[in-house]
Order: structure tokens, then C-alpha cells, then sequence
């Protein structure tokens, strides 16, 4: 059985879906089935938040103040159990939420979302991948064609205005010339940025 919740490197992480619009180069769910403590983090579907709520109650969170929503897809594809799942974790163990995401929940979901997460995520963690909207889409390889990054800048702006601390990821990957770039476009947007390791 797949699992919905597991840990990784000294934090617990909530699986919520497998879907997502990219088919980034370098994502993890290309190594194989599991992380960290999860087997398997391939959902037969998408948990139903009654399932969900179940895991949670029968999960020892003691060790951690936060949790992170992040597993084998967008956590934004699941938008409506992200929100329940997120104040049941809050109400129940006061735990901090943090989301990383791609940055697409409002092409996904057809609407401006992020002012549904006020209140719920307290740190968010956007995969900002590559300065301009064609790399990008070499990288990310979204369904959503050049449309996605743009979305995803407007997003992450939108996201300074709800959540306490939104932050930019690239992976390693990226030339030194892109990342120079990347810093340049946080810069500009005064959102941080974070240049993470390429996990293989
Ligand atoms: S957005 Fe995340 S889950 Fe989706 S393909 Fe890219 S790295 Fe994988």
C-alpha cells in the first residue's frame, strides 16, 4: 500500500497525489517507487480526506513541528484536500504547514488560489526551474506550455500577499549563467532563492 504520510531527513511528509502537469527532467519520481521511510509513494488515487484524516490520527507527530506537503505530485492538484488536510494537521497537533509546489495551482485550477491558503500555509516553496518561460519549458516540460511561467511568477507575487514565508527553488542543474538569472528575478520579485541539490 502506497503510503500518504512518511519521513525524510528529520521531517514528515503528507503524499496527497500523484498528479502534476510537468514531466520535469530531473524529478524524483524517475529513481524509483519510495523516499525516505514510504515504500511506495504511487497512489492508487488520490486519498479521499476521510482516508487521509485516518492516517493523520494514526500517526505519531510528536517529533515534529512541521509537516511538509510534497510526495510523487503537485500537492495543488488536490487543492481541496490540501486545504482540510492542512487545518485537521493545524487544529489536531498545531503543527507549521509548509508546501512545496510547482507554482501551477492556478492554471490547474482554473482560478486565483492563492489567498485560499491564508491562514493554512505558513511557508511555501516554489519550484521556480529556469529564468524565462522557454527553458522553463524545456525543464518542466508542462502540459501547460508557455503559459505555465508566467502563471507561476503571477502566483508566487500573489503568494507574498497570503503566506508568511514564500520562497524560490532551482535544482543545481541550471548553468551558472540561468542561475545568475534566477537570483535576478527574486531579486526583483523580493522573494528568496534557494538552489537545491539534484537528488539522483
Ligand atoms: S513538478 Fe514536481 S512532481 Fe511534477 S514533474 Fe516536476 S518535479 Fe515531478
Amino acid at each position: 500500500m502506497a503510503d500518504i504520510i512518511y519521513t525524510y531527513a528529520g521531517s514528515a511528509y503528507m503524499n496527497i497525489t500523484n498528479k502534476c502537469p510537468c514531466r520535469c527532467v530531473f524529478c524524483i519520481r524517475s529513481n524509483g517507487d519510495g523516499l525516505g521511510s514510504a515504500e511506495s509513494l504511487w497512489l492508487k488515487g488520490d486519498p479521499t480526506i476521510e482516508e487521509i484524516k485516518a492516517e493523520i490520527d494514526s500517526f505519531d507527530f510528536s517529533p515534529y513541528s512541521e509537516v511538509v506537503f510534497c510526495g510523487y505530485g503537485e500537492p495543488t492538484e488536490a487543492l481541496d484536500n490540501l486545504i482540510e488536510t492542512a487545518k485537521y494537521l493545524k487544529e489536531k497537533h498545531a503543527l507549521k504547514i509548509r508546501l512545496n509546489s510547482n507554482g501551477l495551482s492556478d492554471l490547474i485550477n482554473g482560478k486565483p488560489t492563492a489567498h485560499l491558503l491564508e491562514g493554512i500555509v505558513d511557508s511555501i516553496s516554489i519550484s521556480l526551474n529556469a529564468p524565462d518561460a522557454e527553458s522553463y519549458h524545456r525543464v518542466a516540460r508542462s502540459k501547460f506550455g508557455m503559459e505555465a511561467y508566467p502563471a507561476l511568477l503571477e502566483f508566487a507575487e500573489d503568494c507574498k500577499k497570503y503566506i508568511p514565508s514564500v520562497k524560490f527553488t532551482v535544482v543545481d542543474v541550471l548553468s551558472e549563467e540561468e542561475i545568475e538569472r534566477c537570483k535576478k528575478i527574486s531579486d526583483e520579485m523580493d522573494i528568496p532563492l534557494r538552489i537545491r541539490e539534484w537528488i539522483k
